[in-house]
């Protein structure tokens, strides 16, 4: 499999082009035109019913949660929700296509003129240039059957499964951009609840469009549609390999051909699938068994109440209320649980830089050594956010922290209950203390008469030895008092 990076020789002569058309499954328990429930994995054509079979004399009627995810989605992506479009046939013949068309938008979309901002510095805008809505096909199966290698088989499943489209302007110029463009909007779409965008589920996929011009030109290049990229690390392989396959037929004295390939998996490569096929070849018009869209304002703000913070807006807030770093930051709103942990730490009273850093450290580190998620964490927020504020009032060395954190990951247990259990409450008692630190001065006295004599780094040499002499139970805020006193 080739993954080399594009070579720089080939990037300063020319500048990629890319536009995605990306296809996202929306959450809902229905499909879009019928009651049929929308399930992966269910056996075989057995999720079905006239309508979505495309029987004669079957009409569809619009599913209300279908619309108002895919409002949440265009409002989400900035876009203006029109106050009316419609739905229109999209005809052509495929096996798992039983209606012979399938039910999308074309001239009168749900929603035009978004944008989605790439996180980082530079805060690229990409623009969005519609969101439509659209019924899905079934799908074919090609192995694991009887006699698979001479028969095709079907599973109708599928049909009719709600999804969106969402196109972007031709603004990302590099396959790395792509690839965060792609980050953020499913991340943007996974926040507000309009999906899982499980790629392997087949719930996000991704159309890439990619030609590419000489430096300094104003004009396009003629594009080449890659299709099948249904992971992240694919789309950027292709998009790599096309650049340069693109670039070499031109300086080779070429041209480009406007066509749809196919992304091979096998060996990196894409491969002519057809010449590309135009809007005159589907046939469009509009549908006759379903009135237009209208969206009132009244539900489009209802919608729109309704939407949670988004990760953007939640990333900069993070930063300014919190204080934390950028990248922090950006960690932290990955994902809606992982915020929403976070803010239940600093609610049960944890610093928020601190916070951070065991959520994004230990805490995270845990997680992924047991394959669980932070909304299944066994440490609960609040006792994460217990114990960070333990340390920071110096109740609880960090070193016995990174002791305590795991015991209670294993047994959901508050810091405290494990402290006592383990034995490991923090010594405060002056007079414990006290034996400690004498027998550590004892032991050191070059130490001592350095520090006396102006060498003041030598502190937290004893410090050290005092927390090692106590098993790290001292307080140290405890053991610096103490220093202070006996020490001048
Ligand atoms: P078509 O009519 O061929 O479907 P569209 O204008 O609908 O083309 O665009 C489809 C996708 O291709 C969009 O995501 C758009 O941004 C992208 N695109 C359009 N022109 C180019 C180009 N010259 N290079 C790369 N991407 C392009
Ligand atoms: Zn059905
Ligand atoms: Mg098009």
């Amino acid at each position: 499999m080739s993954s080399v990076a594009l070579a720089d020789d080939v990037l300063t002569k020319y500048e990629p082009v890319i536009g995605l058309e990306v296809h996202v499954q929306l959450g809902t328990k229905t499909k879009i035109f019928c009651t049929c429930p929308v399930e992966f994995g269910a056996a075989p054509n057995t999720n079905v019913c006239p309508v979505c079979l495309g029987l004669p004399g079957a009409l569809p009627v619009l599913s209300r949660q279908a619309v108002e995810l895919a409002m949440s989605a265009a409002i989400a992506l900035h876009c203006r929700v029109n106050s009316f479009s419609r739905f229109a046939r999209k005809n052509y013949f495929y096996p798992d296509l039983p209606k012979g068309y399938q039910i999308s938008q074309y001239d009168q979309p749900l929603a035009e003129h978004g944008y989605v901002d790439l996180p980082g510095p530079g805060k690229k805008r990409i623009g969005v240039t519609r969101v439509y809505m659209e019924d899905d096909a079934g799908k074919s199966l090609h192995e694991g059957f009887l006699d698979s290698d001479r028969y095709t088989y079907v599973d109708l499943n599928r049909c009719g499964t709600p999804l969106i489209e969402i196109v972007s302007d031709p603004d990302m110029r590099s396959p790395d951009e792509a690839y965060a463009y792609l980050t953020e909007l499913k991340q943007v779409l996974q926040y507000i609840g309009v999906s899982d965008c499980d790629m392997e589920k087949g719930q996000l996929r991704c159309d890439a469009n990619v030609s590419v011009r000489p430096r300094g030109a104003d004009k396009f290049g003629t594009k080449a549609e890659v299709k099948n990229l249904n992971s992240f690390r694919f789309l950027k392989m292709a998009l790599e390999h096309e650049i340069e396959r693109q670039v070499e037929l031109i300086e080779s004295g070429g041209q480009v051909m406007q066509e749809t390939r196919l992304f091979n998996v096998e060996t990196g490569n894409t491969v002519g699938m057809r010449s590309k096929e135009h809007a005159h070849d589907y046939r469009y018009f509009p549908e006759p068994d379903l009135v237009p869209l209208r969206i009132s304002e009244h539900w489009l703000n209802e919608v729109r109440t309704r939407l949670p913070e988004l990760p953007a807006g939640r990333r900069e807030r993070f930063v300014s209320q919190y204080g934390l770093r950028e990248y922090d930051a950006q960690v932290l709103t990955s994902t809606r649980e992982v915020g929403d942990y976070f803010e239940a730490a600093v609610r049960a009273g944890a610093d928020p830089r601190s916070a951070a850093n065991w959520i994004t450290g230990d805490l995270s580190a845990l997680l992924k050594a047991s394959g669980k998620e932070i909304s299944a964490s066994p440490v609960r927020a609040e006792h994460l956010g217990q114990l960070v504020s333990l340390i920071t009032r110096g109740d609880l060395s960090g070193k016995l922290a990174k002791e305590l954190l795991p015991k209670m990951f294993e047994t959901g247990e508050p810091a405290a209950a494990v402290m006592d259990r383990e034995g490991l409450r923090q010594i405060s008692d002056a007079g414990a203390l006290e034996q400690i630190v004498d027998d550590v001065l004892a032991a050191n006295p070059k130490q001592v008469e350095q520090f006396k004599n102006g060498k003041t780094a030598v502190l937290g040499f004893l410090v050290g030895q005092i927390m090692k002499a106590s098993r790290g139970q001292a307080n140290p805020a405890a053991v610096g008092e103490l220093l202070k006193k006996k020490l001048g």
